[in-house]
């Protein structure tokens, strides 16, 4: 259950108490102090496996599987299929593969499927208790007695069937005699509670369908708030970490556990995470999914596992993220450059620096030999020194990026101009002489002189440019398509829409840019699927699985400029 960084390896040194803490925390300090399950800690995450788990759900598999881990406890993966639907499969696969890639072991693998012959006797022992019953009322009949919140419920005629009656009655809805909605199982608890989650909630409905793992043996399914209590109960969770919403459902998990006289897990609310431009919502993101808006569940926009981990994040960058927002009581939102900022620290340390030409501008030496090509060399990383150097053809003709030219330089503008000097990376200082122009009038060539005396980048004579631009080698680049992402949303809070619009109103028309014939130096003709890297003095880049041995294709993950630092800097703390 360990992730494999050296910050959580560094932290099991650190003695348990001194560390920052938490509420959760330091609920299960106590826990162990007072020795109120023997010294154990049982969480787990579950998951319902209705989608891909988005960056929301890495949160909450952070705080099971890291609080457990801390303190030699044990961690379940529960997938919550009490929904039977035809897709799950595909999605209990990506779930496994994104809580492992995000660094994490599980225990046990169990399913709520699993105890559907438990959770039926124990149903049948609420009904002998008087505690149960079935109910005839239809969905909609069954919603206009409950009440609200100012007003009590009404009893439902059926409440008050004999135990008999009800024991047969569930017996063949269990059967199948019965059509789907004609009848469910309620818990006999109190129209009147403050609580609706108490007003006798239904336990069972009559669902006719296949389930992805019990098939057709069942065509009476366990609702959620039956069958979450009881699967913790049964797998001895010590401590059951869910979302706020569900602290309303904490008093009905509580009866059926002392109806049931079962193990008493006890269940733990913190704050869902919301991230600004951000959809975290399995449902929506579905909505996206299959009307194209994006294409796919790990399409690099999306804010899941898959998707995040194609764009290039890395799991340390997500942990490190979900360890400093913290967890809380109250709901509030993350901005999306703090995330951004995490995945920045995190490949500055690890992305080897190469040079890349987003939108390439010819540049022509016109004082450098042609036919010959020098090998310069250069640092791979300058925030590792293991990472060594590597040697970059420079030769008459190179590209540089069209945003590293101005024919007429605005004042801050310190690249190249006319007139102006500027050194090339870990090449020479060139002056720009002149240029030519197409027929519209656009700069397409641009012709410079070289300085043989400032060979790697600096004069002998001690003579200072103002500015460094990067550049590739024409003959030797290699052809690439870069996309380039930005928030797949423009509504800061994407869930606000206007009247009659829907969540697609908000999509953000330019979260995609393809650049077709980005030009990359050589070195990266040996760059892998996944590889991540830092092209100098644009961003962070990782190869996408849709490149090809003939057309690489590399997605952003993130931009170099650091909108958080200086979130940071004007805010003065490093919290959001
Ligand atoms: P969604 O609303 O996206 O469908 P969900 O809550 O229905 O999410 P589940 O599969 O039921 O998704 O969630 C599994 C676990 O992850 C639960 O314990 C839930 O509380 C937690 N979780 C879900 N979304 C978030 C979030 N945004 N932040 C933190 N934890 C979350
Ligand atoms: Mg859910």
């Amino acid at each position: 259950m360990t992730p494999s960084n050296t910050s959580t390896e560094a932290a099991a040194n650190v003695p348990a108490e001194s560390r920052p803490s938490n509420f959760i925390r330091d609920i299960i300090l106590d826990d162990l102090k007072t020795n109120k399950y023997q010294g154990r800690v049982q969480t787990r995450f579950p998951p319902e496996p209705n989608g891909y788990l988005h960056i929301g759900h890495a949160k909450a598999i952070c705080l099971d599987f890291g609080l457990a881990d801390e303190f030699h406890g044990h961690t379940n993966l529960r997938f919550d299929d009490t929904n039977p639907s035809k897709e799950e499969t595909e999605y209990v696969d990506s779930i496994m593969e994104d809580v492992k890639w995000l660094g994490f072991h599980w225990d046990g693998l169990y399913y709520a499927s699993d105890y559907f012959d438990q959770l039926y006797e124990w149903a049948v022992k609420l009904i002998k208790d008087g505690k149960a019953y079935v109910d005839d009322l239809s969905a909609d009949q069954i919603r206009e007695h409950r009440g609200t919140l100012t007003q009590p419920g009404k009893d439902s005629p059926y409440r008050n069937r004999s135990v008999e009656e009800n024991l047969g009655l569930f017996e063949r809805m269990k059967a199948g005699e019965f059509q789907d909605g004609t009848r469910v199982l309620r818990a006999k608890i109190d129209m009147a509670s403050p609580n609706l989650n108490m007003r006798d909630p239904v336990m069972y409905r009559i669902l006719h369908a296949s389930h992805h793992r019990t098939g057709d043996k069942w065509c009476i399914y366990p609702m959620y708030d039956y069958a979450h209590g009881q699967s913790d109960s049964l797998e001895k969770v010590t401590h059951s970490m869910c979302t706020l919403e569900f602290q309303d459902h904490r008093p009905l998990y509580n009866w059926f556990i002392e109806q049931l006289g079962i193990f008493p897990s006890q269940q733990i609310e913190f704050d869902r995470l919301n991230l600004t431009y951000t959809m975290l919502s399995k449902r929506r993101l579905l909505q996206l999914v299959q009307e194209g808006n994006v294409s796919g569940w790990n399409d690099p926009r999306m804010p899941t596992i898959s998707g995040i981990r194609r764009r290039g994040y890395t799991p340390e960058a997500i942990r490190n993220f979900v360890s400093s927002i913290g967890v809380s009581k109250t709901e509030g939102s993350i901005e999306l450059a703090m995330l951004e900022h995490f995945v920045r620290e995190d490949l500055n340390k690890r992305a080897p620096r190469v040079m890349a030409v987003l939108r390439p501008l010819k540049v022509v030496i016109d004082n450098y030999q042609e036919n010959v090509v020098e090998e310069m060399d250069a640092v791979n990383n300058p925030e590792d020194e293991n990472a060594g150097t590597r040697k970059v053809p420079f030769s008459r003709v190179l590209y540089i990026d069209q945003d590293d030219f101005r024919e007429n330089p605005p004042k801050q503008y310190f690249r190249l101009s006319p007139g102006r000097e500027v050194r090339l990376r870990y090449g020479y200082f060139v002056t720009c002489a002149s240029v030519v122009k197409d027929a519209n009038g656009e700069v397409v060539e641009v012709h410079c002189t070289y300085d043989p005396a400032s060979r790697g980048g600096n004069s002998p004579d001690g003579r200072k440019v103002k500015s460094t631009i990067h550049w590739v080698s024409a003959a030797h680049a290699l052809d690439a398509e870069v996309r380039i992402y930005e928030s797949l949303f423009l509504k800061e809070d994407p869930n606000q829409t206007e009247d009659g619009k829907d969540l697609t109103a908000n999509l953000n028309p330019n979260s995609l840019e393809v650049i077709s014939h980005a030009k990359l130096e050589p070195s990266l003709a040996s760059a892998a699927v996944g590889n991540r890297y830092q092209f100098e003095r644009l961003g962070y880049f990782c190869v996408d699985i849709d490149s090809t041995p003939g057309k690489p294709v590399f997605n952003r993950t993130v931009a170099l400029k650091d909108t958080w630092a200086k979130v940071e800097k004007k805010h003065g703390d490093g919290k959001g």
